[in-house]
């Protein structure tokens, strides 16, 4: 079975067609991140404007690469939330067409759920599962407790992961998004500095990552005012051991109080080395649980993640009808029982 996936929630214009919700047939994407770095994030206007120039060639580009025609497709899947809703809009008026024209069931896809699926490329997913989503826009904890069913456990208080990784690299004089270049950096360098690990002993699962970003940013000026050179390497090391330390505790603890036969690790900021390394170190004490990672090319936004979670939804009944609209604050449930 056959589903063309959409995805524009954000900086990337993405067409996908996905076989069984497990295999790739086509995946493009079109990024728009040069446009972007010249204001140091994204711009919602121009990330609109763009989606629509791309959609129609990407849409084009996908089934042409799957060599498939539109006779040949079951159903479309499309990223409804959350995002920008500009942006969002113009892939869910896309699939909309589509849907309508060949009369296809239109499924509707939770861009989290999304990522998190892009680890079933990898390997079927196995439930009870526990997903730690680190993102551009968020940083949460999702239990999946049969598929299709995502409830969160803990999430952050204030910024996500990956937008501490981009502030901090604009302070560093990086380019956005700046996380692959301080993984990289921060692999030539040690924890020197011991930033904060913000509420690592609270028992919850919640993180919470402005007062890091802040130690981080007042070491940086206050040496800029005393004219003393910090070594970059330390830094982006000493960032990124404080995130590492706080993700992978908060994770144990879950993984702890709801036994789960697969932790899966999914976003963005999944595709770092220091993250994936010390998660799978600190799994091998927890022999039961199988460790899955989005592969490294599927971590970012992409509409084959969109097909494989919106194969699952079909699977379970869900469909969306033509007046299917963009709901770009669209959250999870928490878990029932969530230290809140
Ligand atoms: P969301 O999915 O929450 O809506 P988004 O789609 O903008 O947000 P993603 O595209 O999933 O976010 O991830 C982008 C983020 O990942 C950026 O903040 C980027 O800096 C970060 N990132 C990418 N590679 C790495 C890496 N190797 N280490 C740390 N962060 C990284
Ligand atoms: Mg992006
Ligand atoms: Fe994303």
């Amino acid at each position: 079975e056959l589903i063309l996936a959409f995805e524009t929630s954000c900086d990337e214009t993405s067409v996908a067609v996905v076989e069984n919700g497990e295999k790739i047939l086509a995946n493009v994407v079109a990024t728009q991140i040069k446009s972007h770095k010249r204001f140091g994030g994204v711009v919602p206007e121009v990330a609109s404007r763009h989606h629509i120039e791309q959609i129609t060639l990407c849409l084009q580009d996908a089934l042409a690469e799957a060599a498939v025609t539109y006779e040949e497709l079951d159903a479309v899947a499309v990223t409804y939330g959350p995002g920008l809703v500009g942006a969002l809009l113009v892939g869910v008026a896309a699939a909309k067409a589509v849907a309508f024209a060949h009369n296809l069931p239109l499924i509707p896809v939770n861009h989290m759920a999304g990522h998190i699926y892009a680890a079933r490329f990898v390997t079927p997913l196995e439930f009870p599962a526990m997903a730690l989503l680190v993102s551009g826009g968020h940083t949460e904890l999702v239990y999946l407790p049969e598929p299709n069913r995502y409830e969160i456990v803990g999430e952050t208080r204030d910024d996500a992961a990956g937008e501490a990784y981009d502030k901090i690299g604009r302070v560093l004089g990086l380019s956005y998004p700046a996380g692959k270049e301080i993984d990289a950096l921060a692999h030539a360098g040690k924890d020197s500095f011991k930033f904060p690990r913000a509420m690592l002993h609270e028992e919850n699962y919640d993180f919470s990552f402005s007062g890091l970003k802040s130690a981080f940013i007042n070491t940086v000026h206050h040496a800029q005012q005393v004219g003393e050179e910090l070594n970059k390497n330390d830094l982006a090391a000493s960032f990124q051991q404080s995130v590492i330390d706080v993700l992978v505790a908060k994770t144990i603890r879950a993984l702890h109080a709801f036994p789960v036969k697969q932790l899966i690790l999914a976003g963005g900021v999944a595709a770092n080395r220091g993250l994936r390394q010390a998660l799978a170190q600190r799994l091998t004490r927890l022999d039961e649980v199988e460790f899955v990672k989005a592969p490294l090319t599927l971590c970012g936004d992409n509409a084959a993640m969109i097909g494989a979670a919106g194969y699952v939804a079909w699977k379970n009944d869900v469909r969306a009808q033509l007046d299917l609209n963009a709901e770009p604050s669209l959250e999870f449930p928490w878990v029932k029982g969530a230290l809140k």
